[in-house]
């Protein structure tokens, strides 16, 4: 009888033992579990930003577009997509060098995120090139938007060769899902990125609506 509960107190021992040995390392992966999902977190969200400007990069940006543009087909609504392009770049990487460049570029992407909204998306398309996605807008509304980031230029400058400032512009094509046909998210943006050329060769400094006239897409 004494042996039998010696022999239960100490299997009752040892369960509780293990038992607080299964809890510990059970908290112990919780931790490393929460840390490697915070890793993958970080992994993912760099594999998406553009390091220069802290934007979106061009990949998730063609991304974001694809799944929009479908979102917008099942959907019926719609989008516009602003294609912008600084003027005479090269020229200003010639003149004050290629880090003043840089940093003409990293102010041009905050300035461009202090001015879009939550659910717009604003990237890098690549070089001097910018893309900002503007969902349910349309080329009205991406008019205005374009015509706040020209007047913040004209008012902001973006860099300054001490102590003179440095004012850029821009050349800016928009293209509104509702205004072409577009059989996909590609063709969209070429109709953005057409209307912006359209610009830059009547002058630069301004803003082409595709399908507006004499703008890209319109009835000639
Ligand atoms: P346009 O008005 O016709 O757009 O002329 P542009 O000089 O802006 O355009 P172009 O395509 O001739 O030249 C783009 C320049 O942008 C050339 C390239 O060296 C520069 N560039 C591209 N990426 C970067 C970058 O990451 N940093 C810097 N500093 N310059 C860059
Ligand atoms: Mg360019
Ligand atoms: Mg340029």
């Amino acid at each position: 009888m004494q042996d039998n509960e010696s022999l239960l107190a100490e299997a009752q021992q040892l369960l509780f033992q293990q038992t607080l040995q299964l809890k510990a390392r059970f908290e112990t992966q919780q931790v490393e579990l929460a840390s490697l999902r915070q890793r993958q977190d970080e992994l993912e969200e760099r594999s998406r930003t553009d390091m220069l400007t802290g934007l979106a990069n061009r990949s998730w940006l063609e991304e974001q577009m694809h799944k929009r543009f479908a979102l917008c087909q099942e959907q019926s609504r719609i989008m516009s997509v602003v294609f912008i392009d600084l003027d005479h770049f090269k020229k200003l990487n010639d003149q004050y060098g290629h880090q003043m460049g840089d940093n003409v570029l990293q102010k041009f992407g905050k300035t461009l995120q202090s001015l879009i909204r939550e659910g717009d998306l604003a990237g890098r398309w690549g070089g001097e090139e910018f893309l900002v996605i503007l969902p349910d807008e349309d080329a009205q509304a991406a008019q205005v938007f374009a015509k706040r980031i020209a007047q913040r230029l004209e008012k902001t400058p973006m860099a300054h060769n001490d102590p003179h400032p440095i004012y850029v512009s821009v050349s800016i094509g928009i293209a509104c899902l509702n205004d072409g046909g577009f059989g996909d998210a590609g063709e969209l943006i070429d109709a953005a990125d057409k209307s912006m050329y359209f610009i830059k060769r009547t002058g630069r400094g301004g803003i082409a609506v595709y399908g507006e006239r004499g703008a890209p897409g319109a009835p000639s």
